[in-house]
């Protein structure tokens, strides 16, 4: 359907609801229908007529009086709204219920009540009192709409009825609010058709009267029982020509009287900030049925206890929509986080939602009262801190991760030169680590929290130093192992030499050389393990190993390290003796050692055996010295004390696991056992017997020749 179709409520017509609702500015609701229910349409309604977010720029007017007085009319006169006019020729009764519609072009909610007229049907004056009680509460301006006839009539008319709406409406909400401001109404009398005869003036000094005599002659709640009617109501005043017999008049005196509604400047302008009840439009359905549920149960609340419910509930609703938007936003982030990635910009991203949330909140809800509006604000921040803080765990833990293995690789990237200083490296790695984590956990950080990095930014500094820790054990290691290597290849020929030259000072000989040879090997330690400034210090090992790492060892770590070194080269240098002093090739050194004696002369010449010679005491002489060989190979023993070695205690065992045992020093000082070495004695005389018997044989074959 398109615009040109939609028929324009006119001003006095009849407008059938079908029509007019087809422009929602034009639209009616029934705020409360003929059993007494509110309706649910309000808020949307308010919201179809664009009034959802006016705020406090709204204003509230409802209409009092007998029935077919011409309210409807009036109604519709001054605000162009299409309310039901009793059509003269039939007469017939309206729908009960009290309805509403938007001000044609104005932000304000007129409503109008229809109904038989109690008193004289005698029925329902239950839906009339309450009506009016409600129309009362919560309007900023009740029209009292009467004709001048009734002007007068104390007993007559609706008079009866004000004082008992009156009298309720002040025990039910007649308490005032802190600032005293929310239940002053002005009460616009409007005096249909008004002849001119009595001067207005004296109408109205009449209604002013007889509204003194109606709030005096009420029975007040005890605590209220000074309270004047000027405390609650402003009254004034304005008269109509009759409508049918001055026509013209009739129309341009409502033009007039519309002014006071729309015209800010004028000083008889009805709306003013006093009366307005303070409920944001987007309240005012909630607070309406709130009122109506009062009269209703003439439940003895007041309104401000109604105003605080209405925000609590409001506050709730607003909070709840925002925080809806919010769980959208803040959803997607979720999985990321939770599945180890680090978002970039999260806290950005947290910042504007959080702050985007509170806006959205803080728009709608602080319009209501204040407390609560505050206490449900603060609740709401909970709600939202306790959604991000996960988050910006998860994003603080995503980061320790990332930079912790960043970490890790910069180590293995910056060992992987040729020349480079282990110190050197890990503490650019760390400090650009750090700083990478610092900046992104800033980032993340939301104002107005308690949130912290600082305890994960501590768990990382500590791994980050194990992680560099261990790989500076493992480097030392590998300086240990490799030093351990050449330290072998060292003493190998020199001890090989000095082994198979049997001499007293034999084990000088070999000390010596290890004693030397150790040295060398701990300076070279020392030189790396201590020097992180001193790059490029040559250790003396094969060609394509050339180590120039600064390790800056601590204390301990040398300690241990050179007593591992200390005892490895102990160990090398036994398994030296023992590959020296194997069973085969020590009886072998016994052999020839025996022979260079028995079967050579002192010169070295070959003894060729005669009868005459005394081949029992070379012999022996040859053996006995020969035997002498085993107790100097049988213990480690220079003869000069000095070069005694013995071994620290302290070796790390995470250095030395991979092939040094625990073992007791003092044996390894034990070459040959006792056993060992008699039976070494025993399998030499053996041997050496063969060659004095063969002696003996070749002096026989010499004499039979
Ligand atoms: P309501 O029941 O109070 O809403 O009255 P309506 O607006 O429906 O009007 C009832 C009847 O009174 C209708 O026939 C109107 O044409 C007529 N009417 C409206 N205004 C006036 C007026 O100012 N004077 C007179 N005499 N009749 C009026
Ligand atoms: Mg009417």
């Amino acid at each position: 359907a398109g615009a040109a179709s939609i028929s324009k409520p006119t001003l006095n017509g009849r407008q059938p609801n079908g029509d007019a609702a087809k422009e929602p500015s034009s639209e009616r609701v029934q705020i409360i229908d003929d059993e007494k229910r509110f309706t649910a349409e309000l808020t949307p309604q308010l919201t179809r007529w664009g009034l959802q977010d006016a705020g406090f720029d709204y204003d509230i007017v409802a209409v009092f009086g007998s029935q077919s007085t011409g309210k409807s009319t009036l109604l519709n006169r001054l605000f162009g709204t299409n309310f039901d006019v009793m059509d003269e020729a039939k007469r017939q009764q309206t729908t009960k219920g009290i309805w509403m519609c938007r001000g044609k072009g104005m932000n304000v909610m007129v409503m109008d009540v229809e109904g038989t007229d109690g008193r004289e049907r005698g029925e329902d004056q239950d839906f009339e009192r309450k009506s009016a009680l409600f129309s009362l509460a919560s309007s900023e301006v009740l029209i009292v709409n009467l004709w001048e006839h009734q002007v007068g009539l104390y007993q007559g008319a609706n008079m009866g009825l004000l004082k008992t709406v009156f009298e309720v409406n002040l025990h039910l909400f007649g308490k005032k609010t802190a600032d005293g401001r929310n239940q002053r109404t002005l009460l616009l009398f409007v005096i249909r058709d008004h002849i001119g005869t009595t001067p207005l003036e004296n109408l109205q000094t009449t209604l002013t009267a007889d509204m003194q005599k109606i709030w005096e002659s009420l029975s007040k709640p005890p605590e209220l029982k000074d309270r004047q009617l000027s405390d609650y109501f402003d009254l004034s005043f304005s008269a109509l020509p009759h409508k049918v017999l001055a026509t013209d008049k009739f129309e341009s005196e409502i033009l007039n009287l519309r002014k006071r509604f729309v015209d800010k400047s004028r000083d008889d302008y009805v709306f003013k900030p006093a009366y307005h009840k303070r409920i944001p439009a987007d309240g005012v359905a909630f607070y309406m049925e709130g009122i109506w549920e009062q009269v209703q149960n003439n439940k003895d609340l007041d309104l401000p206890t109604q105003q605080e419910l209405l925000a609590q509930f409001r506050c709730d609703e607003i909070a709840a929509a925002a925080l809806s938007e919010f769980n959208e936003q803040a959803k997607p982030q979720r999985r990321p986080i939770e599945t180890g990635k680090v978002v970039d910009g999260l806290g950005g991203m947290m910042k504007g939602w959080r702050s985007g949330t509170l806006a959205r909140y803080d728009r709608d809800a602080s319009r209501y009262h204040q407390g609560v509006y505050k206490r449900k604000r603060a609740d709401l921040v909970k709600v939202l801190d306790s959604t991000l803080e996960p988050l910006f765990v998860g994003q603080l833990k995503n980061l320790h991760k990332l930079n912790l293995g960043g970490f890790k690789k910069a180590l293995s990237d910056g060992m992987k030169g040729e020349s480079y200083n282990f110190a050197d490296v890990v503490k650019a790695a760390k400090a650009r680590c750090e700083k990478k984590f610092l900046e992104a956990a800033q980032e993340a950080l939301v104002e107005d929290t308690d949130w912290s990095y600082d305890e994960e930014y501590g768990l990382l500094k500590e791994e980050m130093k194990s992680v560099a820790d261990q790989c500076r054990k493992d480097e030392t290691k590998k300086m240990v192992n490799l030093i351990e290597r050449n330290f072998k290849r060292q003493i190998s020929e020199p001890v090989e030499v000095h082994l198979n030259k049997p001499s007293l000072d034999m084990w000088d000989n070999v000390l010596t050389v290890f004693r030397d040879t150790l040295e060398k090997a701990e300076s070279a330690y020392l030189n790396k393990a201590q020097s992180p400034l001193s790059p490029l210090t040559y250790v003396y090992v094969p060609s394509n190993l050339i180590f120039v790492a600064g390790f800056n060892c601590t204390e301990e770590e040398n300690t241990t390290s050179l007593a591992t070194l200390r005892k490895r080269a102990w160990l090398a240098l036994r398994a030296k003796v023992d590959e020296q002093t194997g069973e085969l090739s020590f009886l072998g050194k016994l052999r020839t050692h025996f022979e260079e004696r028995f079967r050579y002369d002192e010169q070295g010449v070959p003894r060729v055996w005669k009868p005459e010679d005394d081949i029992d005491s070379a012999f022996k002489k040859a053996k006995d010295h020969t035997l002498e060989l085993i107790p100097l190979y049988s213990k480690i023993a220079p003869v000069d004390s000095s070069l005694e070695y013995t071994l620290p205690s302290d070796a790390d065992d995470s250095l030395a696991s991979d092939n040094t045992e625990e073992f007791d020093f003092a044996e390894t000082l034990i070459v040959f056992s006792e056993t060992k070495s008699l039976d070494l004695g025993n399998r030499f005389r053996k041997d050496a017997d063969a060659y004095y018997v063969e002696a003996k044989r070749s002096t026989v074959a010499s004499v039979a020749q």
